[in-house]
Order: C-alpha cells, then sequence, then structure tokens
C-alpha cells in the first residue's frame, strides 16, 4: 500500500489540519508511516510563529530536496503559515523541488494533484494495454521470423539499432517525447533476441540497443525482469555478433550490476551514453530530471572505476527558462571537471504542449543561448582532441563500416571514428589499425595485414 508522511510544528491548528489532511490520504488509499523514505507523498505543515520554528521548517524543506529529487513519482507538499493564503513568487522560485503549496487548512490542491496523477496512470495503463493488444495482434498477423531485413533497407548495414524500449514516462518537463511516443513499454526479451539473431544472419555484426532511458528496460514487466542485463546476456550468446551497445541511459538507473556486465561482457563495447543536460541543481530541478550534479558526480567516477576505458557521452542543453550565467558556469565547470568524451549540445527551444512551454517563460536571449552554446563547442573541441591524442601510435581495433571520399570508416570500441586507406575490400571486418593522426572529431591511421578473426574477439578491445 501506498504511503503517507506528514510532519508538523506549531499551534494546535496545525496538528488538527495535519490530521485532516491524513484523512483525505487515507480516502485515497495511503496508510501512514513514520519513515520518510517508505513514503511516496510528504507532507510539511508549517509554522512561522517563531523565528526557531521557521528555521526548523527550512531546515527539514531543505533536506527533503534528495529524497524529492530522487524519484519523479514521489510529492511533497507544503502547507501551513509559511505558505499562507497564497504562494509568494519567492517561495515558488525558492523550492521548485516542492509539488504542492497549500495553504493553512487548506487540503484540496494536495488531493487534486494525487488524483490527477492517479487518472493520469489510469488512463497510461488503459492506453498500455490497448498497444500491448495490438501489437500482439500484429504478431499473429506477421510472425517475426518471416519478416526480411526488419528495419534495413537497401545493403545490409554493418551496425544497426534495435529498439528495446519504446515511449518513455519520465516527463523531464522540456521534452515533447512522452507525448508523441506515449508511455514506456518493454519489448519482450525473445523478440529482441529472435531480431537481432536475424540482422546478424543478414550480415549485421554491430547492433546499439535503443530505449529513451534504455536502463529502464524491463521496468514495466512483473517483478521488473527480465531487465537490461538480463537482455545483454542474452543478446551476447548471439553468435557472428562482434559488438553490442546500449543507449540513452539515465543517471538515475545506471546500477552497478549494469556495469559490471559492461566491464564482464566482451562483446559489450565500453561506450556510455548518460546524459547531464546541465551542471546546476536548480535547473536540473526545473527540469524535473531526478538527480542532482553531485549524483551525476559520483556516477561517472563509479563508471570509470568499474569501466577504466569507457568513453562517456553526455547531453546538454544550454538556454534552459531562467538559467543565470551563473548556473550556466556550473554546467562549464563541471564538463571542465569530468572531461567527458562527447557532449551533444542544444540550445533550449520550447516543445508546445511541454511544461516547460507552459508554465515557463522562455527568458534567455537567443543570443545568449548561442554564446553559452559557442563556448560549450569551443570547450568540448579541446577536450575532445586532448583525448584522441592519447589514441596517437596505439593500435585500436576497427569495425569498418563503409568507404567515404576514398578512405575507409569504421569505430572503435569506444565510438571513436577512424578512417584509413587499404586496398583490400574490409567493408565489416574487424582491423587492428595503428593511429597517425588525431583531431577532435576523429582519427587516421595505418592497416595491419592480419585481420582480427571472430574468434579473437572475446579476448580484448584493444590490438596492441
Ligand atoms: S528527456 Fe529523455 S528521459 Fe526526459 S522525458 Fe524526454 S525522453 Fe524521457
Amino acid at each position: 500500500m501506498k504511503k503517507y508522511h506528514i510532519w508538523t510544528i506549531g499551534c494546535q491548528m496545525n496538528v488538527a489540519d495535519s490530521t485532516h489532511v491524513g484523512a483525505e490520504l487515507e480516502k485515497l488509499g495511503y496508510e501512514p508511516t513514520n519513515h520518510i523514505d517508505d513514503a511516496e507523498v510528504v507532507v510539511l505543515n508549517t509554522c512561522v510563529v517563531r523565528q526557531s520554528a521557521e528555521n526548523k521548517a527550512l531546515g527539514k524543506l531543505g533536506s527533503l530536496k534528495p529524497w524529492r529529487l530522487q524519484d519523479p513519482n514521489r510529492t511533497l507538499a507544503l502547507m501551513g503559515c509559511m505558505v499562507g493564503v497564497r504562494p509568494s513568487p519567492k517561495l515558488l522560485s525558492a523550492y521548485p523541488w516542492v509539488d504542492v503549496f497549500m495553504a493553512p487548512s487548506e487540503s484540496r490542491p494536495l488531493v487534486d494533484h494525487i488524483r490527477n496523477r492517479m487518472i493520469a496512470e489510469e488512463l497510461r495503463a488503459i492506453a498500455a494495454q490497448q498497444l500491448a493488444r495490438r501489437h500482439q495482434l500484429l504478431d499473429e498477423a506477421y510472425p517475426l521470423a518471416s519478416l526480411k531485413h526488419l528495419s534495413l533497407s537497401g545493403e545490409t548495414p554493418v551496425a544497426a539499432y534495435v529498439p528495446v524500449v519504446y515511449g518513455c514516462s519520465h516527463a523531464c518537463t522540456y521534452c515533447i517525447i512522452p507525448f508523441r511516443r506515449g508511455v514506456e513499454r518493454s519489448r519482450p526479451l525473445q523478440e529482441i533476441v529472435a531480431e537481432t539473431r536475424g540482422l546478424v544472419a543478414q550480415g549485421v555484426r554491430e547492433i546499439t540497443l535503443l530505449g529513451q532511458i534504455v536502463d529502464r528496460y524491463g521496468y514495466d514487466f512483473p517483478d521488473r525482469r527480465p531487465n537490461l542485463v538480463d537482455l545483454l546476456e542474452a543478446v551476447h550468446e548471439i553468435d557472428g555478433l562482434w559488438r553490442i551497445r546500449f543507449l540513452t541511459s539515465h543517471p538515475s538507473y545506471m546500477t552497478d550490476e549494469l556495469l559490471e556486465a559492461v566491464a564482464r561482457l566482451p562483446r559489450l563495447m565500453p561506450h556510455i551514453e548518460v546524459p547531464i543536460q546541465a551542471g546546476d541543481d536548480q535547473v536540473l530541478a526545473r527540469m524535473k530530471r531526478g538527480y542532482t550534479a553531485e549524483d551525476y558526480r559520483r556516477l561517472i567516477a563509479r563508471i570509470r572505476a568499474i569501466i577504466p576505458q569507457a568513453a562517456i557521452h553526455t547531453d546538454i542543453i544550454v538556454g534552459f527558462p531562467g538559467e543565470t550565467e551563473e548556473q550556466f558556469q556550473r554546467t562549464y565547470d563541471i564538463l571542465e571537471e569530468l572531461r567527458l568524451e562527447k557532449a551533444h549540445l542544444a540550445r533550449y527551444s520550447p516543445r508546445p504542449g511541454t511544461v516547460s512551454a507552459r508554465r515557463m517563460a522562455d527568458d534567455v536571449p537567443d543570443e545568449e543561448k548561442r554564446r553559452r552554446h559557442q563556448l560549450l563547442e569551443a570547450q568540448h573541441e579541446r577536450i575532445s582532441a586532448e583525448l584522441n591524442r592519447r589514441w596517437l601510435h596505439q593500435t585500436v581495433e576497427v569495425l569498418v563500416e563503409d568507404r567515404h571520399k576514398g578512405k575507409w570508416r569504421g569505430r572503435t570500441p569506444q565510438n571513436r571514428l577512424v578512417f584509413f586507406e587499404d586496398e583490400r575490400n574490409l567493408r565489416g571486418q574487424l582491423v587492428p589499425v595503428t593511429i597517425t593522426w588525431t583531431g577532435p572529431w576523429s582519427m587516421q591511421g595505418v592497416a595491419a595485414d592480419r585481420l582480427i578473426e571472430t574468434r579473437d574477439i572475446p579476448t580484448g578491445l584493444i590490438v596492441h
């Protein structure tokens, strides 16, 4: 059963109000708990009659920030004299992690908030059921095994994408995906394995498993199994498949189990795509990303401890509503500190229908967004060039994908682009290439005479 916790300070009136809020929550199917970590709803019923009571309430409010940001399904309500008859704009902007502000004795906003959430959940469940039924009918009409070339057209590519989770239920405030692609739905493991086998039979050597939040694969299954690790292990068994990647991961769901799987399974490439989006906690909270900059820092340290050779890619949005110069600087600083291999940069633009478009002013001027974007671009180019320089004179394993402007083009396990000249037909081959030139976005080298046999693959990621 879902639980609630109410923290009360002040007069008897507040105690009575809290009892009333508790009764309302129980009508909605919640039961009380003394432990905040067990609760899905926390209400702070505040008093500002004395400075000490106000300080305690402020302390409590601050201490609940990580609790609230950890899980988007949680609700934090602030009630009582600190809110007053109507919350002031100052209060609203000072505590973006609070979901509901309620005047003393006024439980209605919380009840409405929870009811709306319940209705949305039910609608999502109905839509998911209808969609599952439609998938089932389509599967019966067109069995997967009978499909030729699957998602591919024309020449079979060496590297292909396989969607494993459709939609997204996270609802970051700027993002249109949940409106357009619907709620999160994981594909059955056997179906993905069958599709991958089909691709490999057609000559595909590398697959990238796709999801808006790929590390939530299986969260919508009973007991959350199979999960992404189970799926990766199953796909890893497919003969003829040499490389596996997965993206995009969300920082809140990257478990050690998943990272250890990348370190343990040789066909899983040391390449992690995990967006931070911004380096400032207030911006992250307004984006409703569900983590802080410090959480992200810790995650990068964990990835590097478990997979030392990992290339980490990230996404950034500059100019999110209300982003000050100081807040942008925090994004710049964290990228400088973490030195990630790749950053996909975007300037914020409101998508009609999203929470940020409806409720937040797009108040960073275009010119300023462009300036911030350029600063990050220059930083990224510099860091990327420095990181690539480490590969100079090393021999790396390249999976050759195609020819481009008279040269072979392929990628290293870390997804770095490599070009080289060679008279042989090397498409779809694993080639040891000694790097002779590096730039920020690609590298060039000389191919070895001897190619890598498929049986060598599990032995290593870099060939010396
Ligand atoms: S940004 Fe990603 S995680 Fe957030 S709502 Fe969009 S698709 Fe989902």
